[in-house]
């Protein structure tokens, strides 16, 4: 499961530098393009105007493979319905192995019935990041708990500032009863290459945070010195606001017939 779980980081990683990159190149090379085209028409220097070809002609070429590099990067990512009794059994394989004795490991799944939009792999691998930090971070052993629950949205989101779907969220808690993290930690937590591990990679967390933003949810973190951990991922119900939405349009459609 480790080396899977460090593909599936490299191949996140992979994909989120794509993406910024070929953004930041797009910006680059439209104007060059236009600088290109423009001196291409230049009549009085001949030599100028193929000078604007060719640089007219690399940009073309430059921005057919960010085109393709934006490509690949979205695809990274795919929608899907995805049933909560299914991530957690995957979930569960993934873990077998990794468990040590001294850690016990609860899962208490409320609904396993519930089904969302979203992305299973992507799911699979932030919670796998979750619960391996936590083993990780419990040597001497401990306890592991993952639940899930239907919750609105703690009103300190909107406080932050964050600007969260209305509605119905799946809460996932990974709580564990190691050491816990100082401000010190707290503060980087989420910055890429991060790590307090000799051999960490520094991208789980993000990752982690990246994946539950592309669902459109938010994610925290509860933790002290000598108090444990405790993440919480809300991931909006598209599912169920899809639904009020049809029930609605329904309505109003038999009010107008
Ligand atoms: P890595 O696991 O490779 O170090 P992460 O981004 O997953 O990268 O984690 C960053 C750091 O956050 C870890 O090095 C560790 O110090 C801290 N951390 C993450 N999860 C926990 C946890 N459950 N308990 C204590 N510390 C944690």
């Amino acid at each position: 499961a480790e080396s899977e779980l460090i593909r599936a980081q490299r191949f996140e990683s992979l994909a989120m530098l794509a993406g910024g990159l070929s953004h930041d190149l797009r910006n680059l090379l439209q104007p060059l393009l236009l600088a290109g085209d423009s001196l291409q028409d230049y009549q009085d220097d001949p030599r100028l105007a193929r000078l604007g070809k060719l640089v007219r002609d690399c940009g073309k070429r430059g921005l057919d493979m960010v085109q393709s590099m934006l490509s690949f990067a979205r695809g990274a990512r795919r929608a899907e319905q995805v049933r909560l009794g299914e991530l957690f059994s995957a979930l569960d394989l993934l873990m077998q192995g990794s468990v040590p004795r001294s850690v016990a490991m609860e899962l208490a799944i409320e609904d396993p019935e519930l089904t969302f939009e979203g992305n299973h792999t992507e799911l699979q691998q932030c919670l796998l990041n979750l619960c391996l930090n936590a083993i990780q971070a419990m040597p001497d052993g401990g306890r592991l708990r993952i639940e899930t629950s239907q919750a609105e949205l703690p009103v300190d989101f909107f406080m932050a500032g964050e600007q969260p779907h209305s509605g119905c969220y799946l809460r996932i808690s990974v709580i564990d009863s190691g050491p816990g993290m100082d401000n010190a930690v707290l503060e980087h937590l989420f910055e890429p290459f991060f790590t307090t591990k000799e051999t960490g990679t520094g991208l789980g967390l993000m990752s982690c945070k990246r994946i539950v933003g592309s669902h459109g949810g938010v994610m925290r973190v509860d933790s002290a010195p000598g108090r444990g951990t405790r993440f919480d991922l809300y991931i909006p119900l598209e599912a169920l606001a899809a639904d009020t939405d049809t029930a609605l349009e329904e309505d109003l459609d038999g009010a107008a017939e």
